[in-house]
């Protein structure tokens, strides 16, 4: 599908060469000053889409009552207002309103944490301004600047080509078609389609290819994206297939409930010989008792908060339901440079054909001397060093800058160490570059691993080729090499044993090697930079491990995830890094050689036992998912470039680095860690774990009040007794349940065992046989004590009201004391701990308890809620319920406990009951 531009008034950008843009926009190649900038982001406004319409506060408000169970409360509302009893319309009615807004609220909140979480992913944008490079927030972007692109960008605006390198663009964002198109500068006919302008390149979709540099034509709602108005959505709804079943099975729930409460009525009208208004409002009452109306709701409030909580650790879920197969992931696969180390990078070593030199000092800073053995050498004595030096300097796109005495590193960090190092040799910086100007270059692509710059030598003469790029990749294109007198043919077992050894010290080895031309080849293609070049040398570069993912790594293994680590560097630099992380594996590496060599159903095999791997590139990170997941292995996969997106979007959980990943990458992924830390992605599964949990612990505490209200309305019918709890105070101890104590486990911190069991398999109930039981044990223990007090106060001789105000304290109570229980699904809540250990759960206790002085005491409640005062000794009696309902559970979780470990039989992944 290919659209028309919509306005006839816009001018016709690609039928016209660029340098018409720059006059028409008043711009330069060089772009726009500061000031200039300013103006026109002042007079065009922010280059961003308007958020997708979002339903006005009231109609949300309104679609708070379209619930069945809302209806029934309406019908009922309305027969007791007919029925003569106006208190009871007027409670029911404003249960309804109090529900309507706490539904509101809660959908509020979770909406806007979902919110925040889309304004952390916002865009950047390469730019020039003044002639400078800047990294800019897109959102800056004003008609007339230039942009830099590179592969795996996102188009930030709409652009005029003005240079393109080989540049591809994936638009199916705005034309449907996923297939990549070749872009060049050339002016296209008027009338072409979207999809056939070459020289534009339009904003919201993808370079998947090569470079560009283009001018601003559109920006914000101007451009082609902004008129079709379909923003590209960041983050989905607040929805996952775990809460639309939840959803379905409450829908199913409340059909069956209904369905039940009409045949009650029918029953107790007709054979019990119940007055129809009385049976009418028990069979109401018992719809409202057994609906857990209010679930859903926390449900997703739990989910919001543990998304919440994620982001705030780093990790930003794009895709939700991604949590929750984060907390079955059984593999987690993972990039070394920059995720399990540092990406803080120092040239240590420097080897050429019959000298080896190393290199004192750490970090970017410039400081630090040459050795041999352990004598002082001056780089101007030493030959190799000048030349390696002037080579990594000018085949370089990195900038190193000084502020404040603190060194930093604009681009790609291998390429700031060595920039470090060339300063390290005395060599000028500025001097060089415009002593060697460059006429042409091949940028580093994981593919062909080597970088290769053309310069113009100083005199004018001819020009010289510069390389770098991995040792092997770069020794094939070798025929020579620079000896100590000048050029001798090349000794490739010699270097190869080099490189092994500076590898197996874990270093990243680069060779760098050049190539004379008397007449300078341009358009520069691989074939002039992939043979007959002279070998200068080698550098060995320093990227120590991240403490942290030591620790984290040690972490996934005792919660039974392994650790696979797939690296573009040597076998040999992995297997040194991956022995410093601790990771385990046959201590075997096996190569991207070796998998292209083996058959899928070999690798499924080695797969199982390899946990490093080196020199692999993107497909084969999509071989090895592939493998995994014929293994049945839930796999999450870190990535950055491009290529990685197709082995993200086949992983469970696709994970994409946010500072240096591309947004190729990040589209393509679930999660995208703000630190590129692998730590955070450990912590990512143990909250993904915890959400899981909360929701469990959620549903199991919130049924027993369900299964309580409706068992006692039930037994109360069948005995042929009064209620022990009218529907009003069945409304009212949900509600007020509900806001005090079902969300105060949304905010659980994870339990001390959940990075001590192993993962929860996929395809788990979420709610287990004995979960459901434990809600029918504390069901029964709750009807049991409420009905037996009921029961006492009637034979003792007070009053209804007074029976059912302890019939319905002892009830909340109860709920109070199992809520302490199943802060811990397994483990024993007795203690202090049990008790204090979530504040929100301590203050919703406490409220609840002013809520039921207030519901015994207040008169205005006496006369609503149809409640009297209670005295001292029947507290007493509340507070045994509750405490009976806490000894039977923790009686329970212990005997839990020991099943759970005999059939663990003491297994190191058995769980912690501490
Ligand atoms: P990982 O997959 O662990 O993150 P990586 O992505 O850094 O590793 P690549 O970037 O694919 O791995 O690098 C592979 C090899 O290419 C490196 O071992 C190095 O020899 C070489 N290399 C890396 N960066 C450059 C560069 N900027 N210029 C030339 N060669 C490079």
């Amino acid at each position: 599908m290919t659209q028309q531009s919509a306005d006839v008034n816009a001018p016709l950008w690609h039928a016209q060469p660029a340098e018409h843009a720059f006059a028409a926009l008043d711009a330069t190649a060089a772009g726009l000053g500061d000031a200039q900038a300013a103006e026109r982001l002042a007079r065009h406004g922010p280059n961003r889409l308007a958020p997708p319409q979002r339903a006005s506060a009231l109609t949300r408000f309104l679609r708070q009552f379209d619930n069945i169970l809302i209806y029934v409360l309406l019908a009922s509302a309305v027969t007791t207002g007919l029925l003569g009893h106006p208190v009871d319309t007027a409670v029911i009615l404003g249960v309804v309103l109090i529900n309507a807004i706490v539904g509101f609220i809660q959908e509020g909140k979770a909406e806007s944490a979902l919110a925040a979480i889309r304004d952390m992913l916002s865009l950047r944008a390469m730019v020039l301004r003044d002639g400078q490079r800047r990294e800019l927030p897109a959102e800056e972007l004003v008609p007339g600047d230039v942009v830099l692109l590179a592969s795996g960008d996102k188009v930030p605006a709409d652009l005029r080509l003005i240079e393109t390198r080989n540049l591809r663009v994936q638009e199916a964002a705005l034309t449907g078609e996923a297939e990549a198109v070749e872009k060049h500068p050339a002016a296209v006919a008027a009338d072409a389609p979207l999809g056939d302008r070459r020289c534009m390149a339009y904003s919201g979709t993808l370079v998947i290819y090569g470079q560009a540099s283009g001018l601003v034509v559109a920006t914000a709602a101007d451009t082609e994206l902004g008129r079709i108005s379909t923003l590209l959505e960041q983050v989905g709804a607040m929805t996952t297939p775990l809460l639309e079943q939840i959803a379905r099975f409450g829908r199913w729930l409340t059909g069956l409930i209904l369905g039940i409460a009409a045949l009650t009525f029918a029953i107790g009208w007709s054979l019990r010989g119940y007055h129809w208004g009385e049976m009418f409002m028990a069979a109401v009452g018992l719809a409202v008792a057994a609906i857990p109306e209010g679930l859903p709701a926390v449900m997703t409030i739990t989910f919001a908060i543990g998304v919440q909580r994620m982001a705030r650790h780093a990790a930003i879920v794009r895709r939700l339901p991604a949590v929750e197969t984060l907390g079955s992931v059984t593999v987690i696969c993972s990039d070394k440079t920059g995720t399990l180390t540092q990406n803080a990078m120092t040239v240590k070593s420097l080897a050429g054909s019959t000298a080896s030199y190393t290199v004192a000092g750490v970090g970017y800073q410039p400081e630090g001397g040459f050795r041999v053995d352990d004598a002082e050498v001056s780089p101007a004595a030493a030959p190799l060093i000048g030349e390696l030096a002037r080579a990594v300097h000018l085949c370089n796109d990195a900038v190193l800058r000084e502020h404040a005495d603190e060194w930093t590193v604009e681009g790609d960090p291998t390429e700031g160490a060595l920039l470090t190092l060339a300063r390290k040799a005395g060599l000028d910086p500025a001097a060089t570059s415009g002593a060697w100007p460059r006429l042409d270059s091949i940028p580093f692509e994981s593919e062909h691993r080597y970088m290769a710059t053309l310069h113009a030598t100083p005199d004018g003469a001819g020009a010289v080729l510069f390389v770098k790029g991995a040792p092997e990749r770069v020794l094939d294109m070798c025929t020579a090499q620079r000896g100590a007198d000048g050029e001798e043919p090349l000794a490739p077992a010699h270097w190869r044993q080099r490189i092994e050894a500076l590898a197996a010290r874990g270093q990243r080895v680069l060779a760098v090697a050049e190539r004379r031309f008397t007449h300078a080849p341009r358009p520069l293609a691989p074939a002039d930079a992939e043979h007959g070049l002279t070998l200068i040398g080698l550098l060995g570069i320093m990227d120590p491990p991240r403490p942290e993912a030591v620790q984290a790594v040690r972490r996934c293994h005792d919660a039974g995830v392994r650790v696979k680590m797939i690296t573009g560097d040597h076998a040999a630099t992995a297997r040194a890094i991956a022995d410093e992380l601790g990771l385990g594996g046959s201590g075997h590496v096996l190569t991207g050689a070796d998998i292209e060599r083996l058959s899928d159903a070999e690798l499924q095999r080695v797969v199982q036992e390899t946990d490093v791997y080196a020199r692999a590139s993107p497909e084969h990170k999509l071989r090895l998912v592939a493998a995994l997941q014929a293994n049945r292995e839930v796999v999450a996969m870190t990535g950055d470039g491009v290529n990685d997106a197709p082995a993200l979007k086949r992983a469970d959980v696709g994970v994409a680095m946010g500072a240096k990943g591309t947004e190729a990458a990040k589209e393509a992924s679930e999660i995208v860690l703000a630190d590129d830390n692998f730590a955070t992605i450990a912590r990512a599964v143990a909250e993904g774990r915890t959400i899981y949990d909360n929701l469990k612990k959620a549903i199991v505490f919130s049924l027993p009040t369900n299964g309580a209200q409706a068992s006692l309305i039930v037994a109360a019918i069948l005995l042929g007794t009064a209620l022990p709890i009218t529907p009003v105070q069945v409304l009212w101890v949900n509600m007020v349940v509900a806001v005090t104590l079902s969300l105060a486990l949304a905010f659980e911190p994870p339990e001390s065992d959940v990075m001590r069991r192993p993962p929860r398999d996929r395809d788990e109930a979420l709610v287990s046989g004995f979960l459901a039981w434990r809600v029918v044990l504390v069901s029964v223990v709750q009807t049991i004590g409420s009905l037996g007090l009921f029961q006492l106060e009637i034979a003792q001789g007070t009053s209804t009201e007074a029976a059912r105000t302890l019939a319905v304290n002892a009830l909340v109570t109860g709920q109070i004391f199992y809520l302490f229980n199943s802060r811990y699904t397994y483990a024993s809540s007795v203690g202090l701990r049990g008790f204090v250990g979530n504040p929100v759960a301590l203050l919703g206790a406490g409220l609840l308890v002013l809520l039921q002085l207030g519901f015994t005491y207040l008169p205005l409640m006496h006369t609503l809620m149809g409640t009297a005062a209670l005295g001292a000794h029947e507290w007493l009696w509340v507070l045994g319920v509750g405490a009976t309902v806490f000894v039977v559970v923790e009686i329970e979780k212990a005997a839990l406990r020991r099943r759970l470990a005999r059939a663990a039989g003491g297994r190191s992944a058995s769980h912690d009951f501490s």
